[in-house]
This record gives C-alpha cells, structure tokens and sequence, in this order.
C-alpha cells in the first residue's frame, strides 16, 4: 500500500478505539492448503529477495518465482495463448532535480526557497516588460489561500507553472520540496500525449504575479528509464469468455535501506501477502477447472512508487471487460473485526460488497466496511487506476493501519503475520468471489465521475 502524498504532507492524528473482536465458526469450504500459503509467503518475505525493491534484481527472482508457480498449475501466460509467458513488461522514468534557478525583478531566489516538479529534463522561460508569457503562466497563493489545493489543481490539469508562495507556507512548501526532490516517475507510453508533459516550480517569495517585470527560471533534471514487469496468468472462462474477473496484488515493496541492524524491507503484510492470495486463488480455480468468466491473476509491480503496474495494464485490454477487480491487499494480519476477518475499501461505490456478502451470509460471515475512511485507502492501492475507468475495483485488506507498527518498516516481516487468519481471509475470498466467477453477479460499475484523478506531473 503506497503512502498518500497527503498523509506525507499533513500528520493526522488518529483516535486509537478499542478493539471489537467477532468470533467466526469457520467452516472448512475449499482444499487451499496452509501448508502452501505459508511457503508462498515465507519465501516472497524472505531476505533472500531484499524487500522486492523496483530497481532490484532481486524482483525479478520473485516475478519467476510467481510465474512458477502460475506455469506448475497450467495457466495461460500474458498473452493469453502460451502457458509459458507470464510477464508483461514496460518501461518507466525517473526524473530527478538538479538544479533550478529563479530570477524575479533582477533579484535572485535562493534555492532553499525552490522546488520543482518536472516532466521534462531541460527547460527555461523568460518574462520581460510584464508582458505575460504564452509558454508558461505564473500563479501566487497568498497567506490565507489553500496552497495545497492549488498545486493539486495545476497538477491534475498538467501545462507549465510557476507558482509563488507566500513564506506562510513555509513549513507546508518543505514538505513538498522534501517529497519532490526525490524524483517524479512515469510510465512510458506509446503515445505520449503533448499535454501530460508539464513543470509545476514552487518559490517562496514576497512577490505577488502582479509585481513581476521581468523574470528567468530554468531547471534541469536528470532522467533514468528502467524496465518493470507484471506477472500475468489466465484462466479462460468457459460460457463468458469476454468477461473478467480480475484478481491482483503488488509485489513490490521498498527494497533495502541503509543504516545499521535489520535493513530489510520484507513487506511481508505489504503486499507479499497478498501476492500469496493470488497465487492460490489460481491455483483453487486451476483445479476446479469450470469457470464460466475467464480469471486474470495479476501481481503488478511499481505500486509503491505510484501505481504504474496497473496503470501500463489497464491500457492493455478494454476496461469494459473487466466485471470485477479484486484487489488483494495487506491481508497478513486479524483486522480490527477479529482473525480471518476482512474489510474492503470503496463498499458503496459500487454493489460488488453487498452482492459478496448475500454469499457470505449462508456461512455468518461478512466482508466489513473500511474502517478508517479518514486514510483514503480507496485510492492508495492499485484499485484506484481501475475505478477510474469505471471498473468495480476495490481492495480487501485487513490491515490495522491505524495502530500498525509495522507498516513501511524493516519489522514487517514473517514474524509479524497470523499465518492462520491469512489462509483463513484467503479461503473467504475464494467462496465470496464464486458467483462472480460462475458469472452469476454482475456488480454495478463505479461512477467514474466520483473518483478522483492522478496528477499529470507528479
Ligand atoms: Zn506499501
């Protein structure tokens, strides 16, 4: 699960409630075996795979061990026709600052006063005599305007910007300056549109837009591309081919950071879990061999450092198809429901969660409402990029993250997990999602109008 760049900038406070526990009979309702899902788990936890960092090599060992394991239950690969391919690759970049300069009225601004965040590699711009450039527009957030608000909007609508801050934002702009200078990634696409390249410069300054005679600014960042890869596997479905049931996870997470003692981020909760959900949700499905829609196993990688496993997707086929996303994430651990419990974000966003539960409900159990609205887990996993494009996609995760101390630490590992409740949350999974793999439900789509968009630049 990916920190939200608003939960970087803004520390909410959270009332700690106390811990309600429902306790369930669990009725024994499919053979996925614990024995598989804590191998599954203890190897893509282990420290032998250094916290699946992106820019690892050791991620590409826990793709092939993935893709393994979809190959030894006979899935079709990525394309859909060979039971040997399971990767879908693509390319992202990392765009980094160097160095931006900012000259207003002939007077210099420090750099400890600028910040940016660029899409493009090399630019510069001039005003002279107050004569308004086409090429770039300049905007000011005085003392008591909603600079966050602002960035946010020039950041969704894309274009060339230069922003003045009044110095009351002081401490809000370091965050963001903070967050900035570690570079900005992109997925690179076929066809790039013109006008999702864009800057957004950030300057502390007394100068209002209206005082400006004449200014330069320029900037220069470096730009590395790398290659990233999905693992992809298929169980065509038998009476409704054409409609899909999409079950994901991410398997990335933060790699290995320096310092002393444990480095190791294993993210064994975020999102190996998860990833251990889909690869025995396949192989349930594998056995049984009878599903009217075809299954889509995906286990994306990038999610930490934005999303763009399932954004490089989700262009790859219509989104129309798609009936349903499963997203599988952070299920290590008992929810605040109790053990073998779950919740999953965005319930009254479509009838997906109450069409689950009519299933749930011959055995008394049920999946929960998100508990914590207030931390925006809808749109801080892989869901989000599919629910804007009208797909019912959802996360189901039982994470505390209230109270978790192991999130995004080097203590999330297998020590941390109730490996019980998660083969528990897994069989659940298994027997809410049948009628959608029978195709007997259809959920209502998500209105794609309420659902917030990415920015443009960063
Ligand atoms: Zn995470």
């Amino acid at each position: 699960m990916i920190n939200s760049l608003s939960n970087l900038l803004i520390k909410i406070s959270i009332l700690i409630t106390g811990l309600t526990t429902v306790c369930f009979a669990y009725v024994q309702t499919n053979n996925i075996s614990l024995t598989q899902v804590t191998k599954d788990v203890t190897y893509l936890a282990s420290d032998e795979l250094k916290g699946r960092d992106n820019y690892s090599t050791e991620i590409r060992v826990a793709a092939n061990y993935i893709a393994k394991r979809f190959q030894e239950n006979g899935l079709m690969g990525a394309d859909g026709l060979s039971k040997t391919n399971f990767f879908q690759k693509y390319q992202i970049t990392k765009i980094t600052p160097q160095k931006i300069s900012l000259t207003i009225n002939g007077q210099k601004i420090s750099a400890v006063n600028l910040a940016m965040a660029s899409t493009i590699v090399n630019f510069s711009w001039q005003m002279n005599n107050s004569v308004k450039s086409s090429e770039f527009e300049i905007h000011s957030a005085g003392k008591n305007d909603d600079m966050a608000a602002l960035v946010s909007a020039l950041n969704n609508r894309g274009g060339k910007h230069l922003v003045l801050l009044n110095p009351a934002h002081k401490v809000l702009f370091e965050r963001y300056q903070h967050y900035l200078q570690q570079g900005t990634t992109r997925l690179i696409q076929q066809h790039t549109k013109k006008n999702s390249a864009g800057v957004i410069v950030m300057a502390l300054s007394t100068i209002t837009a209206d005082k400006i005679d004449r200014l330069n600014v320029s900037g220069i960042s470096t730009m590395s591309k790398n290659e990233l890869i999905n693992v992809v596997a298929m169980l065509p479905g038998t009476t409704k081919p054409t409609e899909i049931v999409l079950y994901s996870a991410h398997y990335d997470h933060l790699g290995v950071k320096g310092g002393q003692g444990d480095v190791i981020y294993n993210g064994a909760d975020d999102d190996a879990s998860g990833t251990t959900a889909i690869i025995n949700l396949a192989q349930y499905f594998a056995k049984q061999g009878n599903n009217a829609r075809t299954l889509m196993f995906v286990a994306f990688s990038a999610e930490e450092i934005g999303g763009f496993g399932a954004s490089y997707f989700s262009k790859q086929l219509d989104p129309q198809t798609i009936t349903a996303m499963i997203n599988i994430e952070m299920i290590g651990k008992p929810s605040k429901f109790g053990a073998g419990t779950m919740w999953m974000t965005g319930m009254e966003r479509s009838t997906l969660g109450e069409q689950l539960n009519i299933v749930l409900a011959k055995s008394d159990k049920k999946i929960y409402k998100d508990p914590y609205p207030e931390q925006g887990l809808f749109y801080r996993s892989d869901n989000a990029t599919l629910a804007r494009l009208g797909v019912p996609a959802h996360s189901f995760s039982s994470t505390q993250l209230d109270k978790d101390q192991h999130y995004h630490q080097t203590s999330d590992d297998l020590s941390s997990l109730d490996l019980t409740s998660l083969h528990q949350i897994i069989k659940m999974l298994a027997t809410a999602t049948q009628p959608l793999v029978d195709g007997s439900i259809t959920p209502s789509r998500i209105d794609k109008n309420l659902v917030k968009g990415k920015g443009l630049i960063f």
